[in-house]
């Protein structure tokens, strides 16, 4: 692999992206997650931008409106009152109330007078005259309320200028209250004391809750300290003790940033801006929620984010399918090529598509078959190579004609017996076996009768042993069998046995006069030859004595001719012992 690809294949491997599936879900994912955050984040920003001025417009508008009409409200006011204040009507009782009499009747007018203005405006909520000494002299109320006047009012009114006092929460009509006043002046200029007037903020009330932006949105008319005069929803006691925070107000006075951020008066997390009135030392402060400023920005936002989910479920689910339908038949491949690792040559992979998987796929099917075609033939080879090897080596140790075991397998077992009985001390023994006067019978019959009646004696032996004994055809027509496990005696036995067989199995054929008869060597061993060669030797010797002594007999070797009786029977120990 070029190095390039195993790095990347590296890299792949530590994010666990071994898997095709994986990488196809991941690559799809992060395609449609990466320029679709972008541009949310930018049309975020954007909008975000716009509103900011939007929201930053809409406050600045309520405040210096709300200014304007606070200017003009003030304005208003101090005109009044220096009218009211320089009518007739009022120097002149003011001045007579100072002098003394008729005193009560001046009071009265006066009194009456400003209880008529006061009815007409109902910005006043309170009307009197103090006089240079600070004492009420007469009130539109029915009892005078305090003078609330700021301390240096009598230079003030001296100098002709309107006095203005600070707001102050008035328990009377349980509302916020300002004094104001103006000098009542005698004909010659003399002070005679001031007409003060205490004011509601009703008016001011009403345009803050016209302008009051938004839903949430509340303004605030505020003094140079910050604290809190009235407001667009409520005027209290309570709202009148509390402040905005020092840098708060500061920054809002000195107009640094607009518009600023900070934390109400409730809590909540809101943006305000600020106009100064250019009569007062006074502010109108117009604030709204942040939730309620940013309320479109958060929905475009949440909507973009919605729609990026909703694109990404879409986008992944597909990837995944895409994944799935790659992946699948790579996954029979596998199991398939597994399979057939493990020597399963029967596996036949579905091809479900096109493609360059479903030409793998075919490739490999075929790939198979002709694997499974290769080990059909080799099995049938090794089969016909097993069979031929057996039959090899069952020719190599059978003689062609009888079927009996020929003379080289005969010898070597014979010397393995040789040796096993001498191993276990056990005994065995050897019949040589030739048949009588074949040479005639070859001549008679002919040389394929001969070999028929070869068969025939070879099977005769084949009957009348043991699967444990071993008949062997030895050369022509002489045959060797070899009785383990068995001595002289029982040797005889046989030996006898498969005499009178060879006879009676050949008597009756209408073709001969005459049975066919054998002779029969017997040797034992030890005794009668401690190795394959002497026991061979002395089975033929034996043999040699039946043909000699007239044929068709079983002969022990090493017992004289008067040991044995005729027809091959043994002769009892008392009667061998006479004829010797
Ligand atoms: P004896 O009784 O002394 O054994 O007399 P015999 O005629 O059997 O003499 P011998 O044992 O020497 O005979 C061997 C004969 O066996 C010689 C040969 O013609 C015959 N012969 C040997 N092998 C075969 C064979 O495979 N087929 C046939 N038909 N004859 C065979
Ligand atoms: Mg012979
Ligand atoms: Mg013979």
């Amino acid at each position: 692999m070029l190095s390039w690809e195993q790095a990347i294949a590296r890299l792949f491997h530590f994010f666990r992206l071994d898997e095709i599936k994986r990488k196809i879900l991941v690559f799809a994912l992060l395609a449609t997650l990466i320029p679709s955050l972008t541009m949310g984040w930018l049309s975020y920003v954007q909008n975000t931008r716009v509103m900011t001025e939007k929201v930053t417009e809409g406050l600045q508008n309520a405040t210096s409106h709300t200014a304007r009409e606070l200017d003009l409200w003030i304005k208003q006011r101090l005109y009044e009152l220096r009218v009211f204040s320089s009518s007739y009507e009022v120097s002149e009782n003011v001045e007579k109330s100072a002098r003394g009499r008729p005193r009560g009747k001046a009071l009265q007018r006066l009194k009456a007078y400003l209880k008529s203005v006061r009815e007409k405006f109902t910005d006043y909520e309170e009307l009197m005259v103090i006089n240079p000494k600070g004492r009420v002299v007469t009130t539109s109320a029915a009892k005078a309320g305090p003078v609330n006047l700021p301390p240096n009012w009598l230079k003030q009114a001296r100098a002709g200028d309107a006095i203005i006092g600070n707001a102050y929460w008035d328990d009377l009509p349980n509302k916020p209250a300002i004094k104001i006043a103006v000098p009542i002046k005698a004909a010659d200029g003399r002070l005679l004391g001031v007409l003060a007037a205490k004011l509601n903020f009703h008016t001011i009330e009403t345009v803050m809750k016209r302008l009051a932006p938004g839903e949430t949105g509340q303004m605030y008319l505020i003094d140079s300290e910050g604290r809190l005069i009235t407001s667009s929803k409520e005027s209290s006691a309570a709202l009148m003790d509390s402040r905005l925070p020092d840098p708060v107000t500061q920054a809002m006075f000195e107009q640094r940033t607009l518009p600023l951020e900070y934390s109400s008066l409730q809590e909540e997390g809101v943006l305000g801006s600020i106009a100064l009135s250019s009569q007062w030392e006074w502010g109108v402060l117009a604030e709204i929620g942040k939730t309620e400023a940013y309320a479109e920005t958060t929905r475009i936002r949440n909507l973009t984010l919605l729609i990026t989910l909703g694109v990404l479920l879409v986008i992944g689910l597909s990837a995944y399918l895409l994944g799935v339908t790659i992946v699948r038949p790579l996954d029979r491949l596998t199991k398939g090529a597994d399979q057939v690792a493990n020597g399963n040559l029967s596996v036949e992979v579905p091809v479900v598509s096109g493609g360059e998987v479903g030409y793998l796929t075919q490739v490999f099917n075929y790939m198979v078959g002709k694997l499974r075609q290769g080990q059909e033939e080799l099995a049938a080879i090794n089969n016909t190579l097993m069979m031929t090897n057996r039959e090899l080596q069952e020719l190599s140790i059978t003689d062609g004609l009888t079927g009996l075991y020929n003379r080289r397998y005969m010898m070597d077992t014979l010397t393995n017996e040789v040796a096993r009985a001498q191993r276990l001390e056990h005994h065995f023994s050897v019949l040589m076996i030739d048949i009588d006067y074949f040479k005639k019978y070859n001549d008679t019959y002919g040389h394929l009768a001969g070999d028929e009646l070869l068969m025939k004696v070879g099977s005769v032996f084949r009957e009348s042993i043991r699967s444990m004994d071993f008949a062997a055809r030895y050369g022509g027509e002489e045959f060797l069998i070899m009785l383990p496990e068995h001595g002289a005696d029982g040797a005889m036995e046989v030996a006898e046995r498969i005499r009178t067989k060879v006879a009676s199995a050949t008597t009756g054929d209408k073709n001969r006069k005459d049975p066919v008869t054998v002779s029969i060597g017997v040797a034992a061993f030890p005794e009668n030859g401690a190795t394959p060669a002497a026991l061979i030797a002395s089975a033929d010797a034996a043999l040699y004595q039946g043909k000699e002594r007239g044929r068709n007999r079983v002969v022990l070797s090493g017992v004289t001719p008067n040991e044995q009786t005729a027809g091959g029977r043994r002769s009892a120990p008392a009667e061998r012992h006479r004829r010797s």
